[in-house]
C-alpha cells in the first residue's frame, strides 16, 4: 500500500500556555479536496501552517509521503501554493513585475506564457501593467491566487479564501478550486462558508478548541446533517 501524501501522527502545538493544536492524528490521500471549519481560535490556521511546513510540531510526527518533516528536502515545499489573507504582492509593482518576481524565485518554466495563462483565468489580464496599489480587494486576491499557482503546485492550501471577496472574484475563485480538483491536486481548504465548501469538497472536518472533532468523507453526509452536526460539535 503506497504512503498517505500527508500524515499527522499524534501533532501538538503549543505557543506558550496556549495548546493550539492538541493530539491530532490524520492523513490525507493524494486528490482529495478537504473542507475545515471551526470557530475562531480553534486552531484551523495552525493545523494548515504545520501541514504546509511553515511551522513545527511542538511534538508529534508530520510525514509526506513517508518522510518525516525533519527529513523532508527543500524542494518538497515547492509542491504547495499557499493562498491565506495575506496576498504576499508588493504594492508599488505592478501585477506582471510581482509576478515575474515570484516566477523566477520558483524557477517557472516560460514565465510569459504562464502568467498570462493564469491572469487570464482569472480575468485580470488588461490590468496587468497597472501597480497593485490601485488593486481593489478581490482584484487583489485573484492575484495573490495567480502568484500562489504560478509554479502548479500539486498540493493547494487556503486559509479563509473566500474572506471579502465579491461575487465575481468567488466566482472565480470556485472556478479555479473545481479545475484543479478535476486535475487531480490535493486542495486543503479552511472556510466559514458551509455551502460553498461543502459543494466543493470530497471531504469535510472541524476542528474544535485544537482537536479534530470531525472527519468524514462528503458522500456519506448531507449539508442538513452536516450544518447540525457542526452546530453540535462546536455548541
Ligand atoms: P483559527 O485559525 O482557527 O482561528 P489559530 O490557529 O489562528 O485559530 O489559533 C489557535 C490558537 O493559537 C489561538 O488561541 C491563537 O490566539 C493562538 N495562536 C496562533 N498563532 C499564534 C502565535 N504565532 N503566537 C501565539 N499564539 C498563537
Ligand atoms: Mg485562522
Amino acid at each position: 500500500m503506497s504512503e498517505p501524501l500527508i500524515k499527522f501522527s499524534n501533532v501538538n502545538k503549543k505557543y506558550g500556555h496556549i495548546h493550539a493544536l492538541n493530539d491530532v492524528s490524520v492523513s490525507f490521500d493524494k486528490g482529495e479536496f478537504i473542507s475545515v471549519f471551526g470557530p475562531n481560535g480553534a486552531g484551523k490556521s495552525t493545523f494548515l501552517k504545520l501541514l504546509c511546513t511553515m511551522t513545527s510540531p511542538s511534538s508529534g510526527d508530520i510525514f509526506y509521503e513517508g518522510t518525516p518533516l525533519k527529513k523532508l528536502k527543500d524542494d518538497f515545499r515547492s509542491r504547495f501554493g499557499v493562498i491565506s489573507h495575506q496576498p504576499f504582492l508588493y504594492s508599488e509593482l505592478t501585477a506582471m513585475e510581482n509576478l515575474t518576481f515570484y516566477a523566477k524565485l520558483y524557477g517557472v518554466q516560460n514565465i510569459e506564457d504562464r502568467i498570462k495563462e493564469l491572469l487570464g483565468k482569472v480575468e485580470l489580464y488588461k490590468r496587468r501593467n497597472d501597480k497593485v496599489r490601485g488593486y481593489s480587494r478581490g482584484m487583489l486576491q485573484r492575484l495573490s491566487i495567480t502568484r500562489a499557482l504560478l509554479h502548479n503546485p500539486d498540493i493547494v492550501v487556503l486559509d479563509e479564501p473566500y474572506t471579502g471577496l465579491d461575487t465575481h472574484a468567488s466566482d472565480i475563485l470556485t472556478k479555479i478550486l473545481v479545475e484543479l480538483f478535476d486535475n487531480k491536486h490535493t486542495i486543503i481548504m479552511v472556510t466559514h462558508n458551509m455551502k460553498q465548501g461543502f459543494d466543493a469538497s470530497s471531504r469535510l472536518a472541524i476542528i474544535r478548541r485544537g482537536k479534530l472533532v470531525f472527519d468524514e468523507k462528503r458522500d456519506n453526509v448531507t449539508l442538513d446533517e452536516f450544518e447540525h452536526v457542526y452546530t453540535e460539535a462546536v455548541s
